[in-house]
């Protein structure tokens, strides 16, 4: 399911809503902009040749027209840019390590063996959808409570069709031990406010699972009538269980975090359940029940047994039918793969196919994504590199000390505070020192009559008891978890819950790093990504976490209120952008990542004050370069509705129009597009 649901997600994000996207005729002719501030280079066909790209005016625009007139968004992609750039370097050296028989050692034999599953489309047609029968029928065979019980007991069930998640955890509390989660369930419309009020991307993923659910189903042997009462049924259950679930929305508000302190033993948390067997459930997930639970929303779990009713069996069933269905859509034959990939294809309005490679790579990361990322750090990570790396993070965390000795809002002791926070930053840089070991897990390849779901049930056994193995015991916070943590990926991340930046292998290449740039080129790619991700251990949500990672107030009451005053009037002015018209933009949802750019910068800006000839314009440029892009007007849409980051332009221009050392740097003054009035800059930091 994570796959089927990543898959629907990607789809979402790649999408296309259609209507309204683009500027309108006038702004693309004269550049004129729709909420005063800048025009939205992103959305592909909104910069022409006749744009006005003045760099006083626009600096995103200025650096990046020209790419922007000549990119071209590649077949089966919704966006183009930097980093989906070093997204498909990323991608091409894992396709390379697939197919490379030379490699040895069991990651490679694991990596070979599933890699095989995958791409023999002989092999896997021959099976046809059998595999996934057996599924379907302890499903469909569900016709009492004591019934579904029974299959939510069975060990050997899928163990993804809970009404809830179970995860294991670093502690908000007490982040020195590992604790169990428990959460609520991914609805089909992602959003539980989307059952009260559809929005277009609610409309979108109704228009996915029911197409996608109505093709499986009949795929897998049920008539249409049964899989147009399936669908329903689903669609009613997920009602039911939205009606208790919190609206995200609610994940954007300063409490949030503290919402989730909901801690149970548990004989309270069976008794929070109710008739709902949550406990025996837990068990056959194969989690041990540990010491205590943390329940992110309890609410949800006390209206569990007014669900879980006898009345309930066929709407719940029918829910497990449907995602059950959707979940063995990759695993099966070539037909059934390639028509849910047409089907999805055309609700999104995507173009072109994606190619085999990069199915049968995100088929095998979905599964085996350490002994992958074992086999990238050998193959392409260097000392040098991570060297290279570090040296840039010491001096980004001296400057970021100096900055903190410096801001004038902050009394004594909540600056000590800081300091002492971020003296006790914990630093993963590029790849671990010890690579994870997955010696244990084995599974039957094709030689042994293996399939891929049967080696799909193995991984997830596997992983599970990885997890279960966690639980009350203590959190070695040196330990780089390659599990919850990828090296070869393209991000780069802060962990409040051990107070660590972490900045993965996978996006060192092409613009944001390479050994050949300039230091002022490194600084303004990798270099900016790292203080934006120390930045993070100080914005809204960093800030409620400790030195070690424990969730705990270390602010002054006056000093929190004055921050979040600050931050407040950060996310009332993100609120007025309109990237597009009709856009009702959130400066809630975008504040920790715009805080985080904004802080990020600003400590960059006192390196370079350090350094003798500094070259601005080649780090100002190379900012404004990482963050180039051209996207499908309807994916931005969507991508709009629940990215936290701002869109790329506003990184660029917000972002730099804050600071004195780029505005007097290129002689902007008032009147300039670029030109922001001292008292109406936002920068919290
Ligand atoms: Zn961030």
């Amino acid at each position: 399911m994570k796959k089927m649901i990543s898959m629907l997600l990607v789809l979402l994000l790649l999408a296309g809503l259609g209507a309204c996207a683009f500027a309108d005729e006038t702004a693309k002719e004269t550049g004129a902009i729709l909420d005063g501030r800048w025009l939205c280079a992103d959305i592909q066909g909104n910069v022409t040749e006749n744009t006005p790209a003045v760099l006083k005016d626009n600096f995103g625009l200025y650096v990046n027209k020209e790419w922007i007139l000549q990119a071209e968004i590649p077949d089966g992609e919704t966006s183009a840019g930097a980093m989906e750039d070093v997204i498909r370097t990323l991608k091409d050296r894992q396709i390379a390590l697939l197919k490379d028989e030379s490699l040895t050692g069991h990651d490679a034999e694991l990596v070979h063996k599933l890699y095989a599953l995958v791409s023999d489309w002989d092999y896997r047609n021959a099976q046809g959808v059998e595999p996934a029968m057996p599924i379907m029928e302890a499903i469909r065979n569900i016709d009492s409570l004591e019934a579904l019980t029974a299959y939510l007991y069975d060990r050997n069930n899928l163990k993804r069709y809970y009404p809830l998640v179970m995860a294991v955890s670093t502690d908000f509390i007490n982040p020195d031990i590992y604790i169990t989660q428990i959460g609520t369930p991914g609805l089909m419309l992602q959003d539980s406010a989307e059952y009260k009020e559809r929005t277009q991307a609610g409309e979108l993923y109704f228009a996915l699972f029911e197409q996608l659910g109505t093709y499986m189903l009949q795929r897998l042997g049920l008539s249409a009538e049964e899989s147009a009462r399936v669908i329903e049924n689903a669609f009613a259950f997920d009602a039911l269980l939205a009606e208790h679930i919190k609206p995200v929305a609610t994940h954007y508000q300063a409490d949030y975090f503290a919402s989730l302190l909901n801690y149970y033993s548990p004989e309270e948390l069976e008794a929070l359940a109710g008739n709902f067997p949550i406990l025996d459930m837990l068990q056959a997930y194969g989690l041990k029940a540990g010491q205590s639970f943390m329940v992110t929303e309890p609410d949800y779990i006390a209206a569990l047994p007014e669900l879980y009713t006898e009345e309930n069996v066929p709407l719940m069933r029918d829910w497990m039918t449907l995602k059950a269905a959707l979940s063995v859509a990759d695993s099966l034959d070539k037909e059934t793969s390639k028509q849910t990939e047409a089907i999805s294809n055309a609700i999104m309005g995507v173009s072109g196919e994606t190619s085999e490679d990069d199915n049968a790579l995100s088929s095998v990361l979905g599964l085996l994504s350490v002994p992958m990322d074992n086999l990238y750090i050998q193959a392409y990570c260097t000392e040098q590199q991570r060297q290279d790396i570090l040296d840039i993070i010491e001096d980004v965390v001296a400057c970021y000390r100096t900055m903190l000795e410096s801001v004038d809002w902050l009394g004594d002791e909540t600056r000590a505070k800081a300091i002492e926070k971020l003296d006790n930053l914990r630093v993963n840089a590029v790849y671990p020192d010890e690579l994870g070991d997955w010696s244990a897990l084995d599974f039957a390849g094709i030689e042994d009559g293996g399939s891929l779901l049967a080696a799909n049930a193995a991984v997830q056994d596997y992983v599970i008891a990885l997890q279960s193995d966690k639980i009350d015991t203590a959190v070695d916070k040196d330990k780089w978890d390659q599990l919850m943590m990828q090296t070869a990926q393209v991000n780069a991340f802060y962990n409040p819950q051990n107070n660590s930046i972490n900045i993965m292998a996978g996006i060192l290449s092409g613009e944001i790093y390479n050994e050949d740039m300039s230091y002022e080129q490194k600084l303004g790619g990798i270099g900016t990504v790292i203080g934006h991700e120390i930045s993070h251990a100080f914005d809204t949500n960093g800030s409620q976490f400790d030195k070690d990672g424990a969730m705990a107030n270390w602010w002054t009451d006056e000093d929190y209120a004055a921050f979040q005053a600050r931050a407040a009037k950060l996310a009332a002015w993100y609120d007025g952008f309109i990237p597009w018209e009709g856009a009702n933009y959130s400066g809630q949802q975008v504040q920790t990542e715009a805080i985080a750019d904004m802080g990020g910068i600003k400590c960059l800006l006192a390196i370079a004050a350090q350094q003798e000839d500094f070259d601005y314009d080649a780090f100002f440029r190379q900012f404004a370069t990482i963050w180039r892009t051209q996207a499908l007007p309807a994916y931005l849409i969507a991508l709009a509705a629940q990215d936290t980051h701002p869109m790329r332009y506003m990184r660029i221009n917000a972002t730099l129009a804050q600071f004195d050392d780029f505005v007097d740097f290129y002689g902007i003054t008032e009147g300039d597009g670029m030109y922001l009035a001292p008292e109406a800059r936002v920068a919290v930091w």
